[in-house]
């Protein structure tokens, strides 16, 4: 068999049909195997199995008083199945909780598979904005919470190498609400004052030269503020 990664795997069992437990005909769960196998030391041969995870399960139900009647142990059986055959088998679980971390959230799975996506279109938007001085694009997408965290910050970065003083305003007065970025958009506003030689007046807030002596908004005093 050639070598696959797990995702591969993966990608290859969410092709196939969730099978469903012959004890008690509910739907099994995908499983992720964990590195270290328990009992007979051989290994899965496999990343994922498919569990039964219902409790009411009867192969489940009648395990605990089994194991309790034979061996003396707090213990049970769930019924696993590996992916790629058709034998349903026993796994041995010691509390209602036992193996459940590892269960596979195909929800979870899907948003992140989505989420990749998202990321890798925003870097190419901006890769081609960066490239062609369009501060507009990468403004919009610092701005935009639909955006990821990782594209914004990103943008926030080629903000501060871009924009002009008009951009400063829409960034000083937008509600980031996310600490990192919030302080990556504070770094882009410190960019585009050094670079256009500006700063925020003391006492109106509006933008003037550096060197400013009088506020021409306010009239005030700033120099040496
Ligand atoms: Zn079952
Ligand atoms: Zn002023």
């Amino acid at each position: 068999m050639a070598f696959e990664t797990k995702e591969q795997v993966l990608e290859k069992i969410l092709e196939l049909e969730k099978p469903v437990c012959p004890n008690c005909s509910k739907e099994m769960d995908l499983w992720e195997v964990p590195p270290v196998s328990f009992g007979d030391g051989l290994g899965w041969g496999t990343p994922y199995l498919y569990v039964c995870f219902n409790d009411e399960c009867p192969m489940y139900v009648s395990g605990w008083d089994n194991l309790m009647e034979n061996y003396a142990h707090r213990a049970s059986y769930r019924c696993i199945k590996n992916p790629f055959d058709n034998n349903f088998e026993a796994m041995p679980v010691f509390s209602p909780m036992g193996g459940q971390g590892q269960i596979v959230n195909e929800q979870v799975m899907a948003e992140k598979e989505v989420l990749k996506e998202a990321i890798k279109k925003g870097f190419s938007i901006l890769a081609d904005a960066y490239t062609s001085k369009d501060d507009l694009t990468v403004v919009r997408m610092l701005l935009d919470p639909h955006e990821p965290v990782r594209v914004r910050v990103k943008a926030a970065e080629m903000v501060g190498d871009l924009a002009g003083p008009d951009a400063l305003d829409l960034i000083n007065n937008f509600k980031f609400g996310n600490d990192v970025l919030q302080a990556k958009a504070s770094e882009a506003i410190s960019k585009i004052h050094a670079r256009n030689f500006t700063r925020e007046c003391p006492f109106c807030a509006e933008i003037i030269k550096k060197r400013a002596k009088i506020c021409k908004h306010c009239n005030r005093d700033v120099a040496g503020q």
